[in-house]
C-alpha cells in the first residue's frame, strides 16, 4: 500500500467538544446505516492483530482478573434473578448439544452437588412422566441388554463359536459339502441340526435365568453347553448352499 498522509497531520484538532455538546442524546447521523460490506472488511483488516488494552483484553493462558474473587450469595442470588427466564426458549444447535453432551459425558459429580440436584428435583414431576415412551423402552432403547439376539450374538461371536467353525471346516476338508466349492472366504459352518433349535433347548434347560437380566450367567452357560459345539452337527457350506438351508428365522436372526 502506498503511504497516505492522514488527513489530520500537522493539524491540532481535540475532541470536538462544542460538536459533542450539540448532540448529546441525539440519535447518532448514522444510526440505521450500514457500512458495505467493502468497508467493513477494511475496517477488520485494520483492526486485525491491534491490541487496545492490555487491561481488557483477553490473553490466552492468562488468569482472569476476577479469578478468586469469591461473589457473594447475595450477588449469585441477583445475577441468578436476573438471568431467570432468559434462557428458556433459546434452542441451542444440534451442533451445540452434541458438544454439552460431550464434554458432560464421564464426569463425576461430587456426593454435594448430586444432592444439590435431587433436592432440585424434589416435587416436580419427570418430563416422562404419563407419556407413552415405546420409542425408549424394551428392545428399542439403546442400552437394552435382554432378548434373545443378544444372546445370539454373543455366542456367535465367541471363541469357542470360531473354533468349533475351524474344526468343521477340517473335518470337511475346507469344501462345501453340496457342490465342492473350496474358496475358504465363501465358507460358512452349518448346524445339522439348527442353531436356533439346540438355542431353544438351552433356555428351556436353563429357564431359571433371565434373559434381561442374567445374559452374563447365560453366555456362560452356552460356552459350556456341549450341543453347541459339536463337531459332528456341523456341515462346512458355501455362502449359496447355506442360505439354502438355514430356517426363516435363523435367517432373520443372521441379517440383524
Ligand atoms: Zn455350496
Amino acid at each position: 500500500m502506498s503511504k497516505r498522509i492522514p488527513w489530520n497531520k500537522g493539524l491540532k484538532i481535540g475532541p470536538n467538544l462544542e460538536h459533542s455538546k450539540i448532540m448529546k442524546g441525539k440519535p447518532s447521523g448514522f444510526l440505521g446505516k450500514h457500512h458495505r460490506e467493502n468497508t467493513i472488511n477494511k475496517i477488520k483488516e485494520t483492526h486485525k492483530g491491534k491490541h487496545y488494552s492490555l487491561k481488557t483484553e483477553f490473553r490466552k493462558g492468562c488468569i482472569s482478573l476476577r479469578k478468586g474473587i469469591k461473589l457473594l450469595d447475595e450477588t449469585k442470588r441477583k445475577i441468578s434473578f436476573s438471568m431467570k427466564g432468559k434462557l428458556k426458549g433459546i434452542k441451542l444447535s444440534e451442533e451445540h448439544r452434541k458438544k454439552i453432551g460431550l464434554a458432560l459425558t464421564g464426569r463425576k459429580l461430587s456426593n454435594e452437588h448430586r444432592k444439590n440436584i435431587s433436592l432440585g428435583k424434589k416435587g416436580k414431576v419427570a418430563w416422562s412422566k404419563g407419556k407413552k415412551l415405546s420409542h425408549l423402552t424394551g428392545k428399542n432403547a439403546s442400552n437394552w441388554k435382554g432378548g434373545i439376539t443378544p444372546l445370539y450374538t454373543s455366542i456367535r461371536e465367541s471363541l469357542e463359536y470360531k473354533l468349533w467353525r475351524n474344526a468343521v471346516y477340517q473335518k470337511d476338508n475346507y469344501t462345501c459339502c453340496e457342490c465342492e466349492d473350496n474358496k475358504g472366504s465363501n465358507l460358512e459352518a452349518h448346524h445339522i441340526k439348527p442353531f436356533a433349535f439346540i438355542l431353544k433347548e438351552f433356555l428351556q434347560e436353563y429357564n431359571q435365568f433371565s434373559l434381561f437380566d442374567d445374559k452374563e450367567i447365560l453366555i456362560r452357560l452356552a460356552i459350556t453347553y456341549k450341543p453347541f459345539w459339536d463337531i459332528a452337527n456341523g456341515k462346512t457350506l458355501c455362502k449359496d448352499c447355506h442360505k439354502k438351508q438355514l430356517l426363516p428365522q435363523e435367517r432373520n436372526l443372521q441379517c440383524q
